[in-house]
């Protein structure tokens, strides 16, 4: 049966809008000593006269370089094929390379992710992965026992109605890409914990006690949190979120009662910017983008950003402290203060 086509085109959009984002944030990771790279495939070289190329086809984003010979265009003609350049080849130009780096036009060999694991698969999980996949995303592992609704049908195809969450979402992302690997990880680098209404407090603070990066994700009516990106003992949990919440209430409504209502169907706007924001902060975790337009780019410890994504698909930021009820600090790692999200390397170990 065919899929639903309004969710499918802008499923497009926000995939081209995330490969800018990409684009835009190679700059640090295409730096890393030892990596081939290559301008991306696809980048315009466009004569403007004799002396002048211009590199890259967006009015918006591109590099005016004068003074190329021929062998330096015929070398620039090889990056843009997909290929390792071979290094050897007449017309590199350092300062040339140097030019393309500064301005972002060089892109790495491969991006490198950890291993994940969801707890809960959703459209904003699955709309997520569908953003990080052809971006190399290869090894994570889905943990949910429930059935698909309609709404993540709209997703995965309306044949796994009623069909166990986590099996059917392991078959329609292995579906995307022949490297994808979707089986159980003991060691997940981190988990991403998605729930709707309200936080699974217990799953947390198990996550917090074995010591467990992990980040929330929490759906409510017509909008989404993400966040906190727990990193025990240096960031905030999700019950020093849930206290100072409340605190804003003079009769907070119950987590039992928040959780006997049904899950809410979100507006299709709200479900991909949250997919983006949610491939974004995974990316940063990862150290593979800067995030330079997310506010996860500016994690200082102690202090946590939670984004949420509204109904019309605004976001907004604002920032978390441990709540001094919480204690959740009791947890925390023998270590140096986070200065920076780990990098790719440390976090693929
Ligand atoms: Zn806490």
């Amino acid at each position: 049966m065919r899929r639903k086509e309004r969710p499918r085109k802008l499923s497009t959009i926000f995939s081209e809008l995330f490969f800018l984002a990409f684009f835009l944030d190679t700059l640090h990771f295409v730096t890393k000593k030892g990596e081939t790279m290559h301008l991306r495939p696809g980048t315009a070289l466009l004569p403007h006269d004799t002396s002048v190329l211009q590199v890259g086809g967006d009015s918006s984003h591109h590099l005016m370089i004068e003074g190329l010979n021929p062998c330096n265009e015929q070398w620039l003609e090889t990056l843009t094929q997909g290929q390792a350049p071979d290094n050897k080849l007449p017309g590199r130009d350092l300062g040339v390379e140097k030019l393309l780096h500064t301005h972002g036009f060089f892109v790495g060999e491969s991006f490198r992710f950890p291993p994940l694991r969801f707890s809960g698969v959703d459209p904003i999980v699955i709309r997520a992965l569908e953003l990080l996949i052809p971006f190399g995303l290869r090894r994570f592992h889905f943990e949910d026992s429930g059935f698909v609704d309609s709404e993540l049908a709209d997703c995965l195809g309306l044949r796994y109605v009623g069909t166990q969450r986590a099996k059917s979402g392991k078959e329609y992302v292995e579906s995307l890409s022949p490297t994808v690997v979707c089986s159980r990880l003991e060691n997940p680098s981190l988990v991403v914990v998605s729930t709707s209404r309200v936080f699974d407090h217990m799953r947390n603070g198990q996550l917090l006690s074995e010591d467990q990066d992990h980040l929330l994700v929490c759906a409510g009516e017509q909008s989404v949190t993400i966040g906190p990106l727990v990193i025990p003992g240096r960031t905030p949990c999700s019950r020093c979120l849930t206290l100072a919440h409340n605190s804003t209430f003079s009769f907070p409504p119950s987590d039992e009662a928040l959780r006997r209502l049904a899950p809410s169907s979100l507006p299709s706007v709200t479900q991909h910017v949250s997919a983006l924001e949610l491939a974004r902060v995974i990316s940063a975790y990862a150290g593979i983008t800067t995030l330079g337009v997310s506010a996860f780019h500016s994690l200082t410890p102690p202090v946590s950003p939670i984004v949420t994504i509204g109904p019309t698909g605004s976001v907004s930021v604002r920032y978390l402290s441990p709540h001094s009820e919480c204690g959740c600090s009791g947890f925390a790692r023998p270590v140096a203060p986070l200065t920076a999200v780990p990098s790719a390397e440390a976090a693929s170990r």
